[in-house]
């Protein structure tokens, strides 16, 4: 755009002119060092910012169209556009082009801070064919509105791609990035990130060691466990993901609040399941192969499993486009569970115990790291223990003492391999006192006592009778021989006779009965 070679005098004062014209608008120092260069050169030059630029193009062409009047003697140069090779007219200056183009860019720029759908300008190819003529008067504002008109915006968005796969089209970066951030947050609201992990646990600890103690003792009796402390340690997709600006169709561009719903719950179709006779919880997870945790979850409205028939269960199995490990650090105060120490007693019947004290339980910190799948737990480990309170044990004392003919009040079974023929109760129209047993021959006291009757008794022939010395009474009828007397001590287990059918009996078997108190029992109660 150099202007003419030989016109070396006309130069000369077309830069007097300029001269004039600097010192009229005086322009910044930028532009004053320049004053031996021709206009249109740091015209073009000058590019921010645009207003001013736009202001100094059109003072400076007005001004320069006067002087030029003046000094060129009528002769001009203006030029002819092309806009992507199609003539749009006759301008007097390509920074009003420039121009142009550029603030229509910040108009589109500003337009985009609003729209649905973000456009951007197609560069257009612009070209100029430098001309001259005398009188030449090219009317730049048709032109500009020419070139205006010729120029072409198309859709722009981002995409947002899963392992390579397109899963949706959003407006711009911001969006997308904003709707990753979201989905994270849907796992991690209720968690503090962990600047410094180890250092927040020891003070922590140090904390609850002073002035703390008195206070979490006291609440180790009551079920008012405090609730963990979790810090986030790390968050992030199982996925990649990748977010792409693109040139997009306009009608790409989805709602964020539905392109969420999709990443976190993959849109599945509702299940449902109406409860059914002889159903449970577990029965239901098994017959539709569904997690029985995904039961629990949809319908917390199930409380201790119960369930009723015509019930309907939401059985809808997310399956997330989108899926967010993360990783914590959990802190919590547990319980340490009082140990049970064993003391013997001599003087306390063998069998028997009682309580010397009841113990209490410790408290300790207890930090785990934790992984998590969508917010449920897929991994913990156990990183410390620190013991805030110990556990005092549990004391109990155990009976040594055996005192002979007195019962534990606990019964053995009289007869080895034995079979029950008849029950306890309502016999032919009479009360059948015990229970017939048939087995091992060898009968056996079925706890501790002393013999309190041996020999023949009506309906059970040969008996005896043992008294436990605690309330307890057993009967053993229709022996076939007595092993013991009257008076004696026996042990729990010991033989004290044969199996036989003396007495009303119709075959070899064993008449047992107990008594408690005076009163008749059903065997089959304490045995
Ligand atoms: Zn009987």
């Amino acid at each position: 755009m150099a202007l003419a070679p030989e016109s070396g005098r006309i130069r000369e004062k077309l830069v007097r002119a300029v001269s004039r014209v600097r010192r009229k608008l005086s322009f910044p120092g930028r532009f004053r060092r320049r004053g031996g260069v021709p206009i249109p050169r740091f015209l073009r030059d000058f590019r921010v910012p645009l207003a001013a630029t736009l202001a100094a193009v059109a003072a400076v062409a007005g001004t320069y169209l006067a002087a030029e009047q003046h000094v060129l003697a009528e002769t001009r140069t203006y030029y002819k556009v092309l806009v992507n090779g199609q003539f749009a007219g006759e301008i007097s200056s390509r920074e009003l082009v420039a121009g142009l183009i550029e603030d229509t860019r910040k108009r589109l720029e500003e337009a985009n801070l609003h729209t649905k759908v973000r456009y951007a300008l197609r560069e257009p190819e612009i070209a100029f064919l430098s001309e001259k003529a005398y009188k030449a008067e090219p009317d730049d504002e048709e032109t500009l509105r020419r070139v205006a008109a010729s120029l072409e915006t198309y859709p722009v968005g981002v995409k947002l791609f899963i392992d390579g796969k397109l899963v949706g089209v959003v407006r711009d970066e911001q969006t997308a990035n904003a709707l990753l951030e979201r989905v994270k947050d849907r796992y991690t609201n209720d968690l503090e990130p962990a600047a410094k992990p180890e250092v927040r646990v020891l003070s922590f600890q140090a904390g609850s060691t002073d002035g703390g103690s008195d206070s979490s003792v006291g609440n180790a009796g009551e079920d008012t466990e405090p609730a963990p402390e979790r810090r986030l340690l790390s968050v992030g997709f199982v996925e990649t993901v990748s977010v792409v600006q693109a040139v997009i169709s306009a009608d790409e561009v989805q709602d964020p609040e539905e392109l969420y719903e999709m990443l976190v719950t993959g849109d599945p179709a509702p299940v449902k399941y109406t409860v059914q006779p002889g159903d449970c919880i577990s029965c239901i997870a098994q017959k539709l192969n569904v997690p029985k945790e995904l039961i629990y979850r949809n319908n917390p409205w199930i409380q201790n499993d119960l369930i009723r028939v015509g019930d309907e269960l939401d059985l809808t199995q997310e399956k997330p486009l989108l899926n967010v490990e993360t990783a914590e650090l959990v802190t919590r105060t547990e319980a340490i569970q009082p140990q049970v120490v064993y003391q013997d007693d001599n003087q306390l019947i063998k069998g028997q115990t009682k309580v010397i004290s009841q113990g209490k339980p410790g408290e300790q910190l207890v930090t785990y790291r934790v992984v998590r799948l969508n917010g449920q737990p897929v991994e913990e480990e156990q990183l410390s223990v620190q013991v805030l309170s110990p556990a005092v044990p549990k004391i109990i004392a155990r009976g040594t003492k055996v005192v002979r003919g007195v019962g534990t009040g606990k019964f053995a079974m009289p007869v080895l391999n034995y079979r029950i023929t008849s029950n306890f109760g309502q016999r032919w129209g009479r009360q059948h006192k015990g229970i017939d047993i048939i087995g091992n021959k060898n009968i056996m006291a079925a706890d501790n006592g002393v013999v309190e009757f041996a020999g023949k008794k009506n309906g059970l022939g040969n008996a005896i009778i043992i008294d436990h010395q605690n309330g307890f009474k057993t009967v053993y009828g229709h022996l076939s021989k007595i092993s013991v007397k009257k008076g004696q001590a026996v042990e729990k287990g010991q033989v004290i006779g044969i199996m036989g059918s003396t007495g009303n009996s119709t075959g070899v078997h064993l008449h047992f009965e107990i008594h408690k108190n005076g009163k008749v029992k059903n065997p089959k109660d304490y045995l």
